[in-house]
């Protein structure tokens, strides 16, 4: 079985904890105002396939540094769209005694997910926006996905990392933030919960792409702003 690969990171920090072999897998089937990565859109695209083979080979050099936190990521793009190969390849890393994360958008269920979640260790779960209209304005998908992933990691117990991008004037306010301390109440296990500041740093890709930029004009998130978003995030499973 192939995957289709977008690019790796050896030596990943921020995917998931400790120290982490990332694969970036290609295709998305979202279209996020902010996206940093649209060379990862198209299932055409990508660096290369990968196989099984391949990933064992890379997560056992990674493997020193996994320590006892780390392990692998599966980020994109969004891994998803590839669920029947993330769920074989996961089975595969723990045959040789490695974790694996999925760090998923929730953009994207199919009847590969279920398989894809109930192998992993960890979910990094991007919610784009708590209110169905912008959450569809931002991702250019419907929300539902969002819910079905999540009753597939309720179900299967699975622990998970919140993730939220936050924009201004999109989602920067006392209450979006409120918004989101009750909308992640419906995962059962959040370790963890990450606001990750807007940055403009990919809009050269863009041009270079010939796509057309949509924030354009729309300032990086101030780094003050956002440690008070921060200090308002409450984890319901600290509670
Ligand atoms: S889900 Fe991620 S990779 Fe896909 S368009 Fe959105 S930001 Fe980009």
């Amino acid at each position: 079985m192939k995957g289709r690969l977008h690019s790796i990171e050896t030596f990943g920090a921020v995917d998931g904890p400790g120290i982490r072999t990332v694969f970036f897998m290609q295709g998305c089937p979202a279209r996020c105002l902010y996206c940093h990565n649209p060379d990862s859109w198209s299932l055409d695209g990508g660096e290369r396939d990968i196989e099984i083979p391949e990933i064992l080979h890379w997560a056992e050099r990674g493997r020193p540094y996994h320590g006892e936190k780390g392990g692998v990521t599966f980020s994109g793009g969004e891994p998803l769209l590839q669920g029947e190969f993330l769920a074989e390849a996961i089975r595969a890393l723990h045959g040789i005694g490695i974790k694996s994360a999925i760090d998923t958008s929730g953009t994207y269920v199919d009847e590969y997910t279920e398989a894809a979640i109930a192998e992993c260790d960890l979910v990094l779960l991007d919610i784009k926006h708590t209110d169905a209209e912008r959450f569809e304005i931002i991702a250019g998908r419907k929300q539902d996905t969002l819910f079905q992933l999540i009753d597939l990691i309720n179900k299967h117990d699975k622990h998970v990392w919140i993730r939220n991008v936050v924009v201004p004037d999109i989602n920067d306010t006392e209450e979006d933030i409120e918004a989101l301390n009750e909308f992640i109440k419906k995962v059962r296990h959040v370790d963890k919960v990450e606001l990750l500041g807007y940055h403009t740093m990919a809009v050269n890709k863009y041009g270079k792409l010939g796509i057309t930029y949509r924030l354009k004009g729309v300032p990086a998130m101030d780094g003050e702003r956002l440690a008070q978003l921060r200090a308002l995030v409450r984890v319901p499973s600290a509670e």
